[in-house]
């Protein structure tokens, strides 16, 4: 017990988590954490409730005016400080928990000044919360958050690492853009060349990176079934509730996988994600449900029990233009869903996650697998009712030729790509993948409605503080 004070060094250090629980009744233990509520009783004694992140739920502390520092520092405690609490877990008679920890000693590490502390009062709103990032972890609503993104992290790495996928790096600086369209951030640093001349630090213009999968392709094409997870930047000018400068993203990519196989994958990991929140998180989700969504538990509840549909695009488009809806934005064949087209199909029309597959060629990248028709191309996009698009994804066009034709019809230059053709050129094989955004599938499990606070730090115009 090296963090507890060294009085307290016989005792068991436990989470409130586990001091919260029955089974814990009848220990003498240490449990560290902040203040969020001091009540006084006339009887002479105090109430804390203390939090240290563990879970959702507070452990209540009765301090006792017998103890040494109840006049000079218990009775100022107030939300914010922090405290060390040794004490025998006994079972309690309030109500909605089931223990309660009397105290035997509690060392204060740190006041929180009642004037100054910026979360003195409950209730404040989230844009408020925005510009206190330093501090808005200690309020129920982001720590359920940082769980719950834990909990879906640790749920994603281990569906990819269960099924032989291999973790990859892909760089963050890179020279390529994935999708072959701007809203790149640029890395400006120079050098100077032994001439005294300035050059660009990489020899050439330098990107931060929009996605992983060019660079992940290579690696499934040598050791078969991947799958990258770490930041991706987009330099979206636009202030949306859906868009950050700096998000998380998951691209997994498979050799010898076609878009069937893809789709499969998709509906294992999302099915496999929303399995272990609801095991893992149900204090949180129970409050995301009450506080924040009630639809919450049950939209992923409903999804668990669900196929999802594959329909081709041909289909959903025929059903949008029979459907008698009114859309801000028509539908014809060869136009790009919107949210609002994706929702009806998804919530209205069929009621379940739908998986749309064989896109127009025209509006989608150069590595999708061109069809047969040489109208569509094997992409698929995953939508869930509230969000609409949660995974785009394809299998990846594997003849050179046809790669080449794409890029350039593209107004891409295949010189560039020298390096992702050779995967074409030497040893090629069908493969697929697709990219789902950690922060959008934190918004739909979590019903949070802005998507600045589902990370911890949001990156967005204007907005780097912390
Ligand atoms: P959108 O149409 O919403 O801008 P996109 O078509 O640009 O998305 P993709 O290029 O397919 O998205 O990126 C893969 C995934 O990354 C998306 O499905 C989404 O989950 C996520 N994503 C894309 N852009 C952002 C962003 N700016 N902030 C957070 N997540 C994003
Ligand atoms: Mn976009």
């Amino acid at each position: 017990m090296s963090n507890a004070p060294s009085s307290f060094s016989n005792l068991p250090t436990v989470s409130v988590a586990e001091a919260r629980r029955a089974e814990t009744v009848g220990r003498e233990v240490v449990v560290h954490g902040w203040v969020r509520t001091r009540r006084d009783s006339k009887a002479g004694f105090s109430f804390l409730e203390i939090n240290d992140g563990s879970c959702f739920g507070n452990v209540q502390v009765i301090a006792d005016r017998g103890l040494a520092n109840y006049e000079s520092e218990l009775k100022r405690l107030g939300p914010g400080a922090s405290v060390t609490v040794a004490g025998a877990v006994e079972a309690s008679p309030g109500k909605g928990q089931a223990t309660e920890v009397h105290a035997t000693a509690v060392v204060v590490h740190g006041m929180a000044d009642a004037e100054t502390y910026p979360l003195q009062k409950k209730g404040h709103s989230f844009e408020f919360l925005r510009t206190i990032a330093h501090l808005r972890p200690r309020t129920n609503t982001f720590g359920a958050v940082a769980r719950v993104r834990n909990c879906v992290c640790n749920a994603i790495h281990r569906f990819f690492q269960e099924r032989g996928f291999l973790y990859v790096h892909t760089p963050l600086i890179t020279a390529s853009d994935c999708e072959g369209a701007g809203a790149m951030f640029q890395v400006k640093e120079t050098v100077k060349a032994a001439n005294g001349a300035t050059e660009e630090f990489f020899g050439r213009p330098a990107f931060l990176t929009v996605s992983g999968q060019l660079e992940a392709e290579t690696f499934a094409c040598s050791l078969g079934k991947t799958y990258t997870f770490g930041p991706t930047f987009r330099a979206e000018h636009s202030n949306t509730p859906r868009h950050l400068a700096e998000f998380w993203m998951i691209e997994p990519e498979m050799a010898f996988c076609d878009l069937w196989g893809d789709m499969e994958l998709a509906e294992g990991l999302l099915k496999r994600i929303f399995r272990d929140v609801l095991e893992q998180c149900p204090e949180d989700m129970q409050f995301f449900n009450q506080r924040i969504d009630p639809t919450v538990i049950e939209t992923l509840e409903h999804i668990l029990q669900s196929e999802f549909l594959r329909v081709s695009y041909t289909e959903a488009v025929a059903i949008l233009e029979t459907s008698g809806q009114a859309f801000e934005f028509p539908t014809a064949w060869g136009c790009d869903l919107q949210a609002e087209h994706e929702r009806y199909l998804t919530e209205k029309h069929f009621r379940r996650p739908v998986i749309l597959y064989d896109y127009p060629r025209s509006i989608k990248p150069f590595y999708m697998r061109v069809n047969d028709d040489g109208r569509t191309v094997r992409a698929m996009d995953v939508l869930v009712p509230k969000v609409g698009e949660i995974i785009g994804g394809s299998q990846r066009e594997e003849r050179l030729d046809v790669l080449e034709s794409r890029m350039k019809e593209q107004g891409l230059n295949p010189e560039s790509y020298w390096w992702y053709l050779d995967l074409r050129r030497y040893g090629t094989v069908p493969h697929a993948g697709f990219g789902l955004g950690l922060e959008r599938i934190l918004l739909f499990i979590t019903g949070m409605q802005n998507i600045r606070d589902v990370i911890p730090f949001p990156r967005a115009p204007g907005n780097a503080e912390f």
